[in-house]
């Protein structure tokens, strides 16, 4: 046995984390279901390190030193708990079995609880920033007990990505943690995309300016406050022209968005935990809007006519409302985002440190932005912050932004521009400051049909009017 590490499942994903450890100096043991793969990874890149290939999984697992550390980077769902149910038998008490797919963190609550009965550990880990992310350097968010940590974290942390000499990893707590943070961070993605992607479509119908304008808008957004790789790459796609037809990229790519489910994951979640994360599932919500065809075409031709052409008089100030709307919305998502992992960690027990997940979110991954150092200060500064958004910094950047936003939501409802996120994050903030509610109205009238109760503002307890008698009050 001289493999410090095995990776099993050597698709792009897997095939590049083994590269990457192989080139960071650790050697790698490496096996696939169809050994193809195998092979051709050590025809094609054997060259990088060192790597132990095996065409089965009995002499995988003979080649590694114990107590063994093997990756599993196969097809998330059925796949990995046929690999695992392989893998257990082979195994010895105090082994990892490290589960880098992109599971739900409930499937990976089950699967530690059954490994820990066998006295292995499972280790749930989110894996971020795709194929380039898993060969230079991902974001690595592992679960799983704080023992199996101690042998994983010196080789996770040598390959993850590194922000000014931190790693992009750190241990996130027991069993799903790690799962239920990337499964959130994916969340953030597409509430970042969304956003990104009303102000485009705002800047174009306000402004008629053409993709490549925009472009150059983005790639200055990319120089201040909101500088990330997504604003980056938007810079870039929206200045890309197609070859084919010389048209600009993204007016010849069919406007229906899709997803691979952690979004939808994300949003189920908040609902049962009870925190309202508004921009990511209008994110989710409008990639799924984007996708009935049908329902579209109908509406389009019935409703041709229902807003106003509009363009804005002083374009310099449009685009500095346009980019304060961009960055509050912003900071409501993750405002959001970072109740919800507060909310998971507070029911499973996980006890996540909050500013440490935006310190390891820093690099590697998609969300990567400089904004998440201001996160990390927050929580550092004040761990039971009541919100992100009151944090000194965050506070003063939403504050100087609210006149813009406004602005933008008021111009869009009229000039008819969809804005789900903007629009429902502003919603959030007012509501959210809002000295009172109807909230009231709400709960009087879940007393008037249905003797729910309702507390007063002047005296504790409970109680009901007899709305239906003499609409006396009762103490309930
Ligand atoms: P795929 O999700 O396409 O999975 C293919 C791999 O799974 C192959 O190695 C395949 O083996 C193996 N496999 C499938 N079914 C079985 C089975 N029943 N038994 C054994 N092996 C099986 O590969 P990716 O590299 O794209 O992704 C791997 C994991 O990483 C997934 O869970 C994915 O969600 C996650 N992920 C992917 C990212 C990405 O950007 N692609 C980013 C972050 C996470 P064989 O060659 O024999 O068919």
């Amino acid at each position: 046995a001289t493999a410090q590490v095995g990776v099993t499942g050597l698709a792009v994903m897997g095939r590049n984390l083994a590269r990457n450890l192989a080139r960071n100096g650790f050697t790698v043991a490496v096996h696939n279901r169809s050994p193809e793969r195998t092979r051709r990874l050590i025809a094609e890149h054997g060259g990088e390190g060192t790597f132990v290939p095996s065409e089965s999984l009995g002499d995988f697992v003979d080649s590694l030193e114990r107590p063994r550390a093997i990756i599993v980077m196969v097809k998330a769902g059925a796949p990995t708990d046929a690999v695992v149910n392989e893998l257990v038998p082979l195994l010895e008490p105090g082994d990892i079995v490290v589960d880098c797919g992109n599971a739900h963190f409930a499937a990976t609550r089950r699967r530690e609880e059954t490994l820990r009965g066998h006295g292995l550990h499972f280790v749930g880990t989110g894996v971020s920033g795709g194929e380039e992310g898993a060969l230079h350097g991902p974001s690595i968010m592992p679960g799983g007990s704080a023992e199996s940590y101690a042998r994983l974290g010196p080789m996770f942390e040598k390959i993850a990505a590194q922000v000014d000499g931190t790693p992009c990893c750190r241990h996130i707590g027991p069993d799903g943690a790690g799962h239920f943070v990337k499964m959130v961070h994916n969340g953030i993605e597409y509430a970042d995309m969304q956003l990104i992607a009303e102000a485009y479509d705002l800047l174009r119908a306000g402004m008629s300016a053409s993709p490549a304008e925009i472009a150059e808008i983005f790639r200055e957004w990319n120089s201040g406050e909101l500088e990330s790789f997504l604003i980056e790459i938007t810079a870039d796609v929206l200045a890309h022209t197609d070859a084919a037809t010389g048209r600009p990229f993204v007016d010849v790519v069919l406007d229906q968005a899709e997803q691979k489910g952690t979004g939808r994951w994300t949003v189920q979640n908040a609902l049962d935990l009870g925190i309202p994360i508004t921009g990511i599932a209008e994110a989710t919500f409008a990639r799924s809007l984007s996708g009935h065809a049908d329902q579209r075409a109908a509406a389009r031709r019935a409703f041709a006519a229902a807003s106003e052409k509009w363009q804005v008089e002083e374009r310099g100030t449009f685009v500095e409302d346009v980019r304060r709307a961009l960055l509050a919305s912003k900071i409501v998502a993750y405002a959001q985002g970072f109740d919800h992992i507060r909310a998971g960690s507070r029911e499973y027990d996980w006890n996540i440190d909050l500013g440490g997940t935006a310190t390891i979110w820093r690099g590697g991954c998609i969300i990567r932005a400089r904004f998440l150092d201001r996160i990390r200060e927050a929580y550092d500064a004040e761990p039971e912050l009541p919100t992100l958004l009151v944090a000194p910094w965050f506070a003063e950047t939403v504050n100087a932004g609210v006149p813009g936003w406004r602005k933008v939501v008021a111009y869009a409802a009229r000039a008819g521009v969809p804005t789900p996120a903007f629009s429902s994050s502003l919603a959030y903030f007012d509501a959210l400051r809002a000295e009172r509610l109807p909230a009231a109205l709400i709960q009087a009238l879940r007393d008037d049909f249905g003797a729910h109760t309702y507390r007063r503002v002047d005296r504790a307890g409970s109680f009901h009017t007899l709305w239906a008698g003499d609409r006396s009050e009762v103490e309930a």
